[in-house]
């Protein structure tokens, strides 16, 4: 495993592949559990070489957020890449990416319709910054795939879209979430919770669950955010962001869920500080 930790060392290490072999990405933040391992598992199954990047990017996160305290653990996250046969970490400064400064490039994205909900409303400007660093990442590395977990459901939306109205030539792979036991998505953020907010976190997805099992009881759309609101009561640490299902291909509004097609449950809860997400598809897939 080589790591390179600037854009011009990585471009020519990239020149060098032979254009017949396949080449995946997986661009990350670090801090790596079980949901990067798989990621990863995946893109080195279907590929040659696998270049995984740990850039902890600032243009995603807001004034308030937490990007000064987001977690660092590089020896860590090498020894697991290498245990799962990654061949390339590339591992950025942020001039690298920015050599302007982080808010000074000339260009950003108009995410329309896509951007004006669920994290990107709560988080004003994240996916732009999103959209940016994968923008630049796909360009440095030239990947024939790239792998992004369904976590991060919104994300995933956004980047394949981006990938198919930008004719890119790199294929925008989602990968499954993976969970505690206890069914609490992985997140490196879950580094953050006490005990007690631990637990309480299980909130998101017990309700994504119970939600999932009752869905022909609720009709609508607004008679699970009634339930939603009802099971809130038995969590007093958790503060809700938002709570919502759309059409999982377009992600617009559903309300009756009898007839729209793709529901996907989506939300997002605080535990003190800490900001976790998770998602859940209300569909029979096999249907
Ligand atoms: P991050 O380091 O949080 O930016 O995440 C890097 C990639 O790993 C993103 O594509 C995430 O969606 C994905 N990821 C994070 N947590 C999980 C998880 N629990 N299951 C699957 N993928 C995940």
């Amino acid at each position: 495993m080589i790591i390179y930790q600037d854009v011009a060392s990585i471009r020519s290490a990239r020149a060098q592949i032979a254009p017949e072999k396949r080449v995946g990405l997986v661009p990350t933040m670090g801090a790596l559990h079980a949901g990067h391992a798989s990621l990863m598992e995946r893109s080195v199954q279907d590929n040659d070489i696998t270049i995984a990047s740990i850039f902890v990017n600032p243009t995603q996160f807001g004034a308030n957020e937490d990007l000064g305290r987001y977690p660092r653990t590089f020896e860590a996250d090498s020894a697991m890449l290498e245990s799962i046969g990654v061949d390339i970490i590339f591992a950025p400064s942020s001039e690298d990416i920015y050599p302007k400064g982080k808010d000074k490039n000339a260009i950003t994205f108009n995410l329309i319709g896509l951007a004006d909900k669920l994290c990107g409303k709560s988080r004003p400007g994240h996916m732009n910054g999103v959209v940016q660093v994968v923008n630049a990442l796909v360009n440095i590395t030239q990947p024939t795939n790239a792998y992004f977990g369904l976590k991060d459901y919104q994300q995933f939306r956004i980047l394949r879209t981006m990938g198919e109205e930008f004719h890119m030539a790199t294929n925008i792979e989602g990968c499954p979430i993976v969970r505690e036991q206890n069914g609490l998505a992985m997140s490196s953020r879950n580094l953050y919770l006490r005990d007690e907010e631990r637990q309480q976190a299980l909130f998101l997805h017990n309700t994504l669950t119970k939600v999932k099992s009752r869905l022909k009881d609720f009709q609508t759309a607004q008679n699970v955010e009634a339930f939603v609101e009802q099971e809130l009561a038995h969590y007093p640490l958790v503060k809700l962001d938002y709570f919502d299902i759309l059409n999982e291909k377009n992600l617009q509004e559903v309300n009756d869920l009898s007839t729209s097609s793709y529901p996907r449950a989506f939300m997002a809860a605080y535990l003190g500080k800490t900001r976790l997400i998770d998602n859940m598809s209300l569909y029979d897939h096999s249907s």
